[in-house]
């Protein structure tokens, strides 16, 4: 079975986001990047599968700038076999990676493809959704346990009420989410071995127009949250119920 796995770029999760001064949007400009925490968990989880015998190869798609084949190079290091970068300099929403990768699951023809459950820079949580509808696959989002039996994913959901858990057809669009795995560090051997991984890089508009790739919502402005007030420490119970009456009214 082949796995198509979505590696995204963000701003490093233990970075301090700034805003840009302009309110355009946050400052990019010599910040560490690093790959989306939640596709660290889908590589993962694809490596696992290949481990297993269930996967024969798996393929790691980033879409964005040139600078995310440093991106791929560690989906590489991991254990991915080989990459693919679809070179898109402006910004580019769900729907059009969803559009990207469509296309290149007609390329490709996976059996399953595996994304993050969200991309921590815009929390949009939509690609597996629109993908997997674009495609007429089943989805399985947020999973928290997945195995492959025959021809049939069986996967846990997280959801209000417990553990759902369902029984998917292959092929299939499925979102990974914070406790499917511990995703593994490179070692350094695995990293210089993935130099010589192959990384093709072809352009957004090799697979689709202008018009298919172009944004289509409009960011107003970007705000820093308002900052939190310093705590006090209260004595008492007393004092705490006091201040919750008085000054917080909540009682
Ligand atoms: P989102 O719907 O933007 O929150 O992203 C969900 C998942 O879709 C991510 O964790 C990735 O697996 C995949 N994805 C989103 N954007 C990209 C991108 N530019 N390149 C590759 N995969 C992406």
């Amino acid at each position: 079975m082949k796995v198509l796995v979505g590696v995204k770029r963000v701003i490093d999760a233990y970075v301090k986001v700034r805003v840009r001064g302009d309110g355009t949007g946050v400052e990019t400009d010599n910040v560490k990047m690093s790959m989306n925490p939640f596709c660290e968990i889908a590589v993962e989880e694809a490596v696992r599968l290949k481990e297993a015998g269930t996967a024969s190869e798996l393929v790691a798609v980033s879409c964005g700038p040139a600078a995310n084949q440093e991106t791929l190079r560690t989906a590489l290091a991991v254990g991915c076999d080989r990459a693919i970068l679809v070179q898109h300099d402006g910004a580019l929403e769900p729907l059009a990676v969803a559009k990207i990768l469509a296309a290149l699951v007609e390329r490709e023809s996976p059996r399953l493809v595996l994304l993050g459950k969200q991309a921590v820079d815009n929390d949009f949580n939509s690609t597996t959704q629109i993908l997997a509808a674009r495609l007429g696959w089943s989805q399985g989002c947020f999973t928290s346990s997945l195995e492959v039996e025959g021809d049939k994913l069986l996967v846990a959901r997280e959801v209000d009420a417990g553990i759902e858990k369902r029984s998917l057809s292959l092929p299939s669009v499925v979102s990974a989410d914070l406790r499917l795995n511990t995703p593994r560090y490179a070692s350094l051997p695995n990293i210089m071995k993935a130099r010589s991984k192959p990384l093709e890089t072809i352009t957004a508009t090799d697979l689709l127009s202008e018009s298919d790739l172009a944004p289509r919502l409009e960011i107003l402005k970007v705000e820093e949250p308002p900052a939190r007030k310093a705590g006090v420490k209260v004595q008492s119970v007393e004092e705490l119920v006091a201040k919750l009456k008085d000054e917080a009214e909540v009682l």
